[in-house]
């Protein structure tokens, strides 16, 4: 319970993709949603005073924007800080930023390694840091969601993508336990492809193809980013009380 006031939800990344179908899901379920991304994206737009008033975005969905680059350790720390003092607190964190570079390992660049890990592993450690030790403060704790992949097992062409996504399974439940008796439960969805912006670089690049994965997926089609969004609206719910550290594998039987 949020005594006086609306429950509130971070998702970063939340200006485009996955990000932002989560953002408008969280919307729905009744949370003040802040997107906190590089970019504004189409969806989100910065806050000014007549956002503020109406507190809608150009595509009439409530989701604020705050500007935020996770791989600043510094700035999301400030950032959060800030969102905590206006809005009362933080309730929901969903770690969703994420980019990737395509290139088998041998011809992989320093930097390219280098970006991925920036964003993917040190962006989520950076956020949940911040976002848990507001969370561990407040008397109603709160709730954290990691997006992990399906590659966290292993993709060929993706080495800095899939290290990053396992790393992120080990950080979730390592959160989870040591979180779990404070009132701060640690989760992660680890969607299967979904047609937003990772998996059509990948089609463009020539690392995914379209039909190799689709005969892949006992399902037989993509994922829409609306079920990735479910499952997140699950774990941050109370139906989710009693799971710490778990990852939801939420991807059409790909796995099996
Ligand atoms: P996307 O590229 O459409 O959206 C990612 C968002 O993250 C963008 O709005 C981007 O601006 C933002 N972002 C990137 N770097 C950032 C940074 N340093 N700080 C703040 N924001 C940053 O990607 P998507 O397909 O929606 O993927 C979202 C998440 O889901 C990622 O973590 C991705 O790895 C994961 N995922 C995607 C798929 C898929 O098939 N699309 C599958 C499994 C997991």
């Amino acid at each position: 319970a949020t005594a006086g006031r609306a429950p509130v939800a971070i998702v970063t990344g939340g200006a485009g993709g996955i990000g932002w179908e989560i953002g408008r899901r969280l919307v729905a379920d009744g949370y003040t949603v802040i997107a906190c991304d590089m970019v504004p994206g189409l969806t989100a737009e910065p806050l000014d005073d007549s956002d503020r008033a109406h507190g809608t975005d150009r595509a009439g969905v409530p989701t604020l924007w705050r500007e935020l680059n996770v791989t600043d350790h510094a700035q999301v720390a400030e950032v959060f800080a800030a969102i905590a003092a206006e809005f009362g607190g933080i309730d929901v964190l969903v770690n969703n930023a994420g980019i990737q570079r395509h290139r088998g390992i041998e011809d992989l660049s320093w930097e390219e390694w280098e970006a991925v890990v920036n964003v993917n592993l040190h962006g989520v450690f950076n956020a949940l840091q911040a976002g848990g030790k507001q969370m561990l403060e407040q008397p109603e704790g709160g709730r954290i969601v990691n997006i992990s992949s399906v590659s966290a097992r292993g993709s060929a062409g993706r080495a800095p993508y899939s290290t990053t996504k396992a790393a992120v399974i080990g950080l979730t439940s390592t959160a989870g336990a040591e979180w779990a008796a404070r009132g701060v439960r640690v989760n992660a969805v680890a969607p299967g492809y979904v047609d937003t912006g990772v998996f059509r670089q990948g089609v463009a690049a020539g690392t995914l193809s379209l039909d190799t994965i689709l005969s892949r997926i006992p399902a037989k089609r993509l994922a829409q980013a609306g079920e990735i969004a479910n499952a997140v609206s699950f774990l941050v719910s109370d139906q989710a009380s009693y799971m710490n550290g778990q990852t939801l594998y939420v991807d059409g039987g790909f796995m099996i």
